[in-house]
């Protein structure tokens, strides 16, 4: 059996489509119970009458993170609290967080995707599944834990850090399925040298899922030779309930948006439009089956493209490229618009390096400047000064080629950038000082 829902991940889309329109009428139904909605919805004369097909979603304004901040904690619920049986939310590290509220059905709708995803790429009761994701209010944690046990699997709520412990309890267990952020996986995989083991014959992982940060097609290779095994990516956000919104399968060619619960439009940033299938844009999403906090056209500010034509895995919905980032990870540097993930592509190239950086933009003097410090692998080497001087003269070269903008360039030993235990911390702003 290859699908956990043979009918759903397989329905022809036409017949996909009338699901789609059935459920956006619910939840536009829904949505005018909050607060929130009700008054968009009156300002806009809107109101479920004003759907007849999927296009017409589009006379429906679009809600911001701004939107949810402002109505934190409870101007989007659609129900009482008393129906109510978690909420999960984002870091929030500047203002209000943007918090979800989830009933018994929207739990088990969740736990549902999460357990469709692991189980597209092979997972199995019969597999014993660690979660390195930090558990809490972060919806890594808690979202693939019932989602793994849902599909049966021994599951090992490992949390975040502690590598010594992590290798422990993989080796001591017997892992064979691990979630972790891609930045985490490089760090782990020195601590594996350090105490003179491989992934490879000391653990009996089979698969990883990686996600929760944008990471290049280059950085998904080497942690699929750090490690032996196919990384699949998994895309997840707290708004859209965490992991579980759209999952690479066994193809390892774009990650299926779960169209049955989501429904995907791709827009150019700037003017809202939509862009042709193909085209980069920004990813908006509307919740399908959603009852406490369903959201109506959420601007996910994260850049990715549709790509075209079907999947070999039968699967009909459609699948989304991975993130070039979100629109506000963007920077300017001497006018060119720079994407950390274009500097990753250019430095997971180069088999000198290891898979960390930091990217610093400063000023000084007046004038702005990039600098990059990328970590060498351990055995490359460190005492030879011609050598080193023409890598970081390559790299400048090769990231110049890619922005236009010649980077100033730190080559550092293994293990000395700064660590998080969460997401990586990619660019360092100084420039404001
Ligand atoms: P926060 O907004 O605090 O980072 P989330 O954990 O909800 O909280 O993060 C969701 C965001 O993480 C997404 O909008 C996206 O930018 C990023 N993300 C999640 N999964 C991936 C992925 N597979 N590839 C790239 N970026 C991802
Ligand atoms: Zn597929």
């Amino acid at each position: 059996m290859m699908y956990w829902q043979e009918e759903i991940e397989t329905l022809p889309t036409p017949k996909l489509h009338e699901l789609q329109l059935k459920r956006l009428l619910k939840s536009v139904q829904r949505a005018a119970m909050s607060p929130y909605y009700k008054k968009v919805f009156a300002e806009n004369n809107l109101s479920v009458d004003s759907i007849k097909s999927l296009e017409d979603l589009r006379k429906f304004p679009m809600t911001t993170k701004e939107d949810m901040r402002n109505n934190y904690p409870y101007g989007l619920l659609t129900c009482s609290t008393d129906d109510i049986v978690r909420m999960h939310c984002t870091s929030g590290t500047t203002g209000n967080p943007v918090a979800v509220l989830y009933n018994r059905h929207d739990l088990d709708s969740w736990v549902n995707l999460v357990a469709r995803s692991m189980f597209s790429v092979g997972t199995r009761n019969t597999d014993i599944f660690q979660n390195s994701s930090g558990y809490g209010l972060f919806t890594g944690g808690l979202g693939f834990q019932y989602g793994a046990e849902k599909v049966g699997c021994m599951t090992i709520p490992a949390g975040a850090g502690n590598s010594r412990r992590q290798i422990k309890l993989m080796r001591d267990f017997g892992t064979t399925t691990m979630h972790a952020v891609p930045s985490y996986l490089g760090r782990l995989r020195a601590v594996f040298d350090d105490l003179g083991l491989t992934p490879q014959k000391d653990t009996k992982l089979k698969r990883l899922f990686i996600g929760a940060e944008p990471h290049s097609e280059e950085t998904r290779k080497r942690i699929e030779e750090m490690y032996g095994c196919p990384a699949y990516n998994s895309f997840g956000m707290t708004e859209m309930n965490g992991p579980g919104v759209a999952f690479e399968c066994k193809e390892e060619k774009g990650m299926h948006m779960w169209e049955d619960c989501y429904l995907m439009e791709i827009v150019n940033p700037q003017t809202l439009e939509p862009v042709p299938d193909g085209e980069m844009g920004e990813l908006v999403l509307t919740t399908l089956d959603r009852e406490a906090l369903p959201l109506i056209r959420y601007r996910t500010r994260d850049l990715t493209r549709i790509i075209p034509g079907p999947c070999a895995c039968g699967r009909t919905s459609r699948r989304i490229d991975r993130f070039q980032g979100r629109s506000d990870d963007m920077f300017i540097m001497k006018g060119c618009n720079v994407f950390p993930i274009q500097i990753e592509r250019v430095l997971m190239r180069l088999p000198e390096l290891g898979s960390d950086y930091l990217i610093t933009l400063g000023r000084d003097n007046g004038a702005d400047y990039m600098l990059i410090q990328a970590e060498l692998k351990t055995d490359a080497f460190t005492d030879n000064y011609t050598k080193l001087n023409a890598l970081c003269k390559r790299i400048a070269a090769d990231i110049r080629d890619e922005i236009q903008v010649t980077p100033k360039v730190e080559l550092v030993d293994k293990g000395s950038l700064p660590k998080s235990d969460g997401k990586a911390v990619r660019v360092k702003e100084m420039r404001h000082l």
